[in-house]
C-alpha cells in the first residue's frame, strides 16, 4: 500500500500557522514512508471561501518548503482538487445513501429545528437531534415535497450506545452516540457538508492516513458511520494536538499573530518557522532544536508526537531565526533572503509613491520609510504624549480598531477607510484626531507617510500586530475593561 496524506484547508481567511503545521506533520509521514502527500482546497462554504485566500495559503505552504505531489494548482489523477468543482459527485453519493435508507430528507424550517432544540434543553436531555425527533408525519412530508420546501439530506446515527474510534496517538476514543445527531449531508442547496465531502473525497484521492487538528474528535464516529455506510476502508486517524499560546489557551489570533503572512513580513526565515513548527510536539530522536526539513522527513516517526499541548512560543521561534541567520547564512545567502524579504523592486514600488511627495534628498527616505521595512516600532507611553484621548477612550480606541480589522475579510485601503469613519463617528472625534494614536502606533511617529496607505501596504496581521503593542505599551486593557469595551462593541 502507497500512504497518501492530505492536508485540507478551507480557504477563510489568512494561512493559519496551524494550517501550516498540520501540513507538515502529514508531508514528513507520506515522505518517510515513500508515500504522497496531497492538498485538497475545501470550499464548500461559498460565502466564506475566497480565490484570495486560497491563493496565499498555497503561496505559504511554498514559502515553508511544504510541496505537494497533487493539489489544485499542480493538477493529478484524482482531481479537480477543489471541492466546489465536484458537486455531482457529492449528490450523486448523497443519493446512495437516501436509496440504501442510512440517510434521509429532513423538510423541519429552523424555527422547528429551534424549537425542538428548546425542548430539549428544557427536558434536560442532549441537544443532538435524532432521525426520531426530526421525523414528520408521512402526509405532512409528502405535502412539503409537493409544494417544493427547501430540504436538507441528512444522515442516520443510532440514539444510544457508544462509538469506538481508533487514533494512532490516542488509542481507542470513545464517544456517545446520544451526543452525536443527524449529521446534515447535504445542504438545501446541494452543497456537501464538510463531513460528506471529506469522507467522499478522502476515499476517492485513495487517503491512507488522515492527520488532522484535535477540534476534528468529535466528527470522527460521523465519519466512521459513513465509511460503514459506504462499505469503504477508513483510512487510519491521527488527530494532533492544537498548538496553543504561552497562558496554554488555544492558539488565536486574538493573543498572538497566527497568519504565516505575518512571520513572513516580520523577516522569519521559511526554514525556520518550518523548523519550529516541526518542534510542536515533536523531536528528533537526539532531540536537537534544529533541524533541516529533509532531516524530519527522514527521521519522523509519529510515535514521538506528544500530546501535552505544544507551546507556540515567538520568543523561542525568535531564538531559533536568530541561529539560522548566524550559522546557516552567509553574507551572499543574508542578501538574497533580504531582498526576497523586503528589499526588492516589487515592494519597494508600492512605497514609492508614499515617500516621493515628501523627501528633497534620497537619505530622507529611510528615516521617512523605515516603517515599512521595520516589526514592531520602538515605542513607549509618552509616545503617545500628545493624543488628547484619556488612556480609556485611547485604548478603547486602539481595541476596536484591532477587533473591526479582525473581521475585514479583503485587505484593502476602501475597506480600511470605511473601517476607520464608522468608528471616528462611534467616538465622536473627527477623522485626523481618531487617526492621531493610529498613526503612531503604526509608523512609530507621530510624522510620517499616509497612515492609511501604510496599513494597506503593511497587510492585516502586521498592522494588528503593531495596534495590539501600542495597547501593551500603553499598559493593556485590564480584564473588567475587556468586559465593557466588549459590551459596547457589540452593540456597535
Ligand atoms: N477543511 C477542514 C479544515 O479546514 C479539514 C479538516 C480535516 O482535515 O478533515 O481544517
Amino acid at each position: 500500500m502507497t500512504v497518501r496524506t492530505r492536508i485540507a484547508p478551507s480557504p477563510t481567511g489568512d494561512p493559519h500557522v496551524g494550517t501550516a503545521y498540520i501540513a507538515l506533520f502529514n508531508l514528513c509521514f507520506a515522505r518517510q514512508q515513500g508515500g504522497q502527500f496531497i492538498l485538497r482546497i475545501e470550499d464548500t462554504d461559498r460565502l466564506r471561501s475566497t480565490a484570495e485566500s486560497e491563493q496565499m495559503i498555497l503561496d505559504s505552504l511554498r514559502w515553508l518548503g511544504l510541496e505537494w505531489d497533487e493539489g489544485p494548482d499542480v493538477g493529478g489523477p484524482h482531481g479537480p482538487y477543489r471541492q466546489s468543482e465536484r458537486g455531482d459527485i457529492y449528490v450523486e453519493y448523497a443519493r446512495q445513501l437516501l436509496d440504501a435508507g442510512h440517510a434521509f430528507k429532513c423538510y423541519r424550517t429552523s424555527e422547528e429545528l429551534d424549537a425542538l432544540r428548546e425542548e430539549r434543553k428544557a427536558a434536560g436531555q442532549h441537544l443532538a437531534l435524532k432521525p426520531d425527533d426530526l421525523a414528520l408525519p408521512e402526509e405532512e412530508v409528502a405535502r412539503r415535497e409537493r409544494e417544493g420546501w427547501p430540504h436538507v439530506v441528512r444522515m442516520k446515527v443510532p440514539t444510544d450506545g457508544t462509538c469506538v474510534v481508533e487514533d494512532m496517538l490516542r488509542g481507542t476514543i470513545e464517544v456517545d452516540w446520544a451526543q452525536v445527531d443527524a449529521q446534515i449531508l447535504l445542504k438545501s442547496d446541494g452543497m456537501p457538508t464538510y463531513h460528506l465531502a471529506n469522507v467522499v473525497d478522502d476515499h476517492l484521492m485513495g487517503i491512507t492516513h488522515v492527520l488532522r487538528g484535535e477540534e476534528w474528535i468529535n466528527s470522527a464516529p460521523k465519519h466512521q458511520l459513513l465509511y460503514e455506510y459506504f462499505g469503504w476502508p477508513m483510512p487510519a486517524l491521527c488527530h494532533m494536538p492544537l498548538l496553543r499560546n504561552p497562558d496554554k489557551s488555544k492558539l488565536s489570533k486574538r493573543k498572538n499573530p497566527t497568519s504565516i503572512n505575518y512571520y513572513r513580513r516580520m523577516g522569519f526565515l521559511p526554514q525556520a518557522v518550518a523548523n519550529y513548527l516541526g518542534r510542536m510536539g515533536w523531536s528528533m530522536p537526539d532531540e536537537r532544536e534544529k533541524f533541516t526539513l529533509e532531516e524530519m522527513m527522514a527521521h519522523f516517526d509519529i510515535q514521538r508526537v506528544s500530546l501535552g499541548g505544544p507551546v507556540f512560543d515567538l520568543q523561542k521561534l525568535t531564538w531559533l531565526n536568530g541561529l539560522y541567520i548566524r550559522e546557516d547564512l552567509d553574507d551572499d545567502a543574508l542578501l538574497e533572503a533580504l531582498k526576497t524579504w523586503a528589499f526588492n523592486d516589487a515592494y519597494v514600488r508600492e512605497i514609492l509613491p508614499q515617500v516621493r511627495p515628501r523627501v528633497e534628498t534620497l537619505s530622507e527616505v529611510m528615516p521617512l520609510a523605515g516603517h515599512f521595512f521595520s516589526g514592531l516600532p520602538s515605542i513607549d507611553e509618552d509616545s503617545f504624549a500628545q493624543v488628547k484621548l484619556e488612556r480609556e477612550s485611547l485604548l478603547k480606541l486602539l481595541q476596536f480598531l484591532v477587533w473591526r480589522f479582525e473581521a475585514v475579510p479583503a485587505w484593502n485601503k476602501e475597506a480600511l477607510l470605511g473601517e476607520v469613519k464608522a468608528l471616528s463617528a462611534h467616538f465622536e472625534l473627527k477623522m485626523k484626531d481618531f487617526l492621531a494614536p493610529v498613526f503612531i502606533a503604526i509608523t512609530g511617529s507621530s510624522s510620517s507617510t499616509s497612515v492609511m496607505d501604510a496599513m494597506a501596504i503593511l497587510g492585516s496581521d502586521m498592522t494588528r500586530a503593531r495596534l495590539r503593542h501600542a495597547i501593551e505599551v500603553l499598559g493593556g486593557v485590564s480584564k473588567k475593561q475587556a468586559k465593557r469595551f466588549e459590551k459596547e462593541f457589540r452593540e456597535l
